[in-house]
């Protein structure tokens, strides 16, 4: 699709070129033409009258020689200048289309990779809804036991369903960046672990709080949603009984929000694409399964830019996990 349209492109601007290159040679010939006329006239005459022959006569006849002949070296080399200018600037005019277009089709690429992700992560849990509902339809000793279990897990399906598709909503939406101001990252943290120590008590997980007071430039509502990701996977990615670390202190003008756990840790061929979509590393899956659409991260990597922010990972597989959230600070 992109060859074509890049051929069509590359086209229009070849047509464009050649139509001023042939304006240009029109002008040109019509000027040389001109020039010539005018430039024999003098020395010929000279010549012819010192010969005897009708001067007038042959003197028009020279003239009109050497003026065909002129315009013939004219036109040939009008010709070869087109055609070069045909050969270079359809090459040029095609190199042109290629990179004006590379960017739309990086983006249709990227469409169309998240369209058939997507569809992909939806599939999973609408077959499994589709088994259970079909299997139970053919039992007719369903019992009202049995029916409930099955609601209450299609009920499960259908939240991880929204949360998917909420998930896919955010990194889609190409919202307006938010209005920096200054937050008191401190405050924030301090909310999203309010918010998520039952979660990680309800795995007897310890949230340890080192935070310095820090003003950042940003958005109270994207650090939360930051920190928030960051905690949730600490705490899933954690086994029971350990300690998650939160922290935030000042480098080098900047401000430094870290997540550090004693989970299972990340390989180092997997820290490059955490922040693709969909990703999961193998530890995620394996041993025991922990839920998630491999979202979450992208999600973070989005909104940290959105606050001209960067997300940096430390991690020693069996050790644990440093997530950093690295903010300007506000003035
Ligand atoms: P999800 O948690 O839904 O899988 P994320 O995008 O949040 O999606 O994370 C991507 C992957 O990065 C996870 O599947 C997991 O393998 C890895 N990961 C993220 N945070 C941690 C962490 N604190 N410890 C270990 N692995 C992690």
């Amino acid at each position: 699709m992109f060859t074509k349209a890049s051929l069509r492109l590359a086209g229009w601007y070849v047509a464009i070129l050649l139509s001023l290159s042939l304006a240009f040679s029109v002008w040109v010939y019509n000027e040389a033409s001109s020039e010539l006329q005018q430039g024999f006239k003098g020395p010929v005459t000279v010549w012819l009258g010192s010969n005897g022959v009708d001067p007038d006569e042959a003197l028009q006849q020279v003239f009109n020689q050497q003026v065909t002949a002129g315009q013939q070296r004219v036109t040939g080399r009008l010709i070869l200048l087109n055609l070069g200018v045909l050969l270079v600037g359809g090459a040029a005019s095609y190199w042109l289309a290629r990179r004006t277009l590379r960017p739309i089709e990086a983006a249709v690429e990227a469409q169309n990779r998240f369209t058939a992700d997507a569809s992909h992560e939806l599939r999973t849990p609408l077959a499994a809804m589709k088994t259970e509902i079909e299997v139970a339809l053919r039992d007719p000793k369903l019992s009202p036991t049995e029916t409930k279990d099955l609601l209450r897990s299609n009920l499960e399906e259908i939240d991880r369903m929204s949360e998917l598709s909420q998930g896919l909503l955010t990194l889609a939406r190409d919202d307006k960046p938010p209005r920096l101001v200054a937050v008191n990252a401190e405050k924030v943290m301090s909310g999203v672990i309010e918010r998520l120590q039952p979660l990680a008590a309800s795995r007897n997980i310890t949230i340890e709080q080192q935070l310095e007071p820090i003003k950042v430039l940003a958005d109270t509502k994207s650090v939360d949603c930051i920190i928030g990701i960051l905690l949730d996977n600490a705490i899933k990615y954690s086994p029971e009984k350990t300690v998650i670390t939160i922290r935030s202190q000042r480098q080098d003008g900047h401000a430094l929000l870290a997540v550090e756990d004693q989970g299972h840790g990340i390989k180092p061929s997997d820290i490059d694409h955490i922040f693709e979509r969909f990703y999961r590393a193998d530890a995620s899956r394996s041993k025991q399964y922990v839920a998630g659409h491999g979202l979450g991260l992208s999600i973070a990597h989005k909104v940290a830019e959105s606050l001209h922010g960067t997300i940096l990972v430390q991690s020693k597989l069996g050790k644990g996990s440093i997530f950093t959230l690295r903010l300007p600070i506000a003035q």
